[in-house]
């Protein structure tokens, strides 16, 4: 550290990202990253621009890919804000809404709640998860101000109903309640529709991982008009020009093309499915996840051991130390073809052959 460095920065525990590793080819099943390529009309779309369009600054308003996220989700132009990531997106609602009062989250969820909390100075209340990993809705219901939840969960998977969201809406009129649907295409649902009937509903989604774009970055936010007109104002006093031309290409491609995505998702949901079963059939406790990744543990090997094991062996899945989910695993939906060659590890490994 600098002796320049101010106190907040200096007390911060940052997001650790998932590995990624440049040196060696794993059989990647870590940070929930699509199997499958992005859509060809992406690709094409790419292609076929012209690099001299990288001397100009890019459009600020993203108008094409925004255009046809709201075409997507059947809303107006004006509630849709395309970020940098969804990370933007959440860093931006933080900014922007969680200062005044409370802002409530899992103590078992993605870990940039917590980290921007910290960086922006928000004061925080944990709701635990319950025993059997499902929200707390009824704690939810009952805390006074603003609201934070991935759904499906993230590190959990675990989805909840449009009921429960409803209730949290209805429960905090005037408080934001910020819903990450980072892993919602998996579970066939969103959340999006209820924005025209509740103003106090941010919707933050992503293509990173049901889009194919992770390392494109490429992230949105639907609300209100004047929700998306607040985050506006933030990213026009922060980074003005945030998604890149190449990746406004590709996103409005990957969103218009409805067929590729839906067949993708199907794949990745049938091959979910079957993986809890094989998992399931082996001994392991398997969360019914209804994201692209599944939470697994298993009473012979500690998650770590089995993390390290697959390590050793070409696959990289993910471990957390937290002590609430220390004894699992995430495990990333790949292909089928990577699927078996997982299954046939850990077969090996608890055999005590590998
Ligand atoms: C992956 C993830 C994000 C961030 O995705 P970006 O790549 O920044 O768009 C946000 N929330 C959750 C719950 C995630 O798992």
């Amino acid at each position: 550290m600098s002796r320049f460095c101010t106190e907040i920065v200096e007390s911060i525990l940052p997001y650790v990202p998932g590995e990624q590793p440049q040196d060696k080819a794993y059989i990647k099943l870590n940070t929930n990253e699509n199997p499958y390529f992005v859509s060809k009309m992406a690709v094409e779309a790419v292609s076929g621009t012209t690099l001299e369009k990288l001397k100009l600054y890019n459009d600020p308003e993203a108008t094409k890919v925004t255009n046809a996220v709201a075409n997507y989700y059947g809303v107006e132009s004006e509630n849709v804000l395309l970020t940098n990531g969804s990370d933007e997106a959440l860093a931006f609602a933080f900014m922007a809404f969680c200062k005044a009062g409370k802002t409530a989250f899992a103590d078992v969820t993605y870990g940039f709640y917590k980290v921007y909390s910290k960086i922006f100075d928000i004061d925080t209340t944990i709701i635990p998860l319950q025993d059997n990993f499902a929200l707390n809705v009824d704690a939810f219901e009952k805390f006074v101000g603003n609201v934070v939840i991935a759904n499906p969960n993230a590190q959990t998977g675990l989805f909840e109903s449009q009921e429960s969201i409803i209730k949290l809406l209805k429960s905090h009129p005037n408080n934001i309640v910020i819903i990450d649907e980072a892993y919602a295409d998996f579970a066939y649902y969103s959340a999006v529709e209820l924005t025209k009937q509740f103003d106090n509903l941010l919707v933050i989604s992503t293509f990173s991982k049901s889009r194919s774009l992770a390392g494109a970055r490429l992230g949105f936010a639907i609300a209100s008009k004047q929700i998306i007109s607040d985050l506006k104002k933030v990213k026009y006093s922060f980074n003005p020009y945030n998604v890149n031309t190449l990746t406004q290409i590709l996103g409005e491609k990957a969103v218009t093309d409805v067929e590729y995505f839906s067949l993708c998702r199907d794949k990745i949901v049938a091959t979910r499915e079957s993986l809890k079963a094989q998992l399931k059939s082996m001994g392991f406790e398997v969360l019914d996840s209804k994201a692209n990744f599944i939470l697994a543990k298993h009473s012979a090997i500690s998650g770590e051991t089995l993390y390290k094991k697959l390590k050793d062996n070409g696959i990289l899945v993910r471990h957390f130390a937290d002590e609430r989910i220390c004894n699992f695993v995430r495990i990333t939906i790949g292909t089928d073809e990577q699927t078996n060659v997982l299954v046939d590890k850990i077969k090996g490994i608890l055999k005590g052959e590998l």
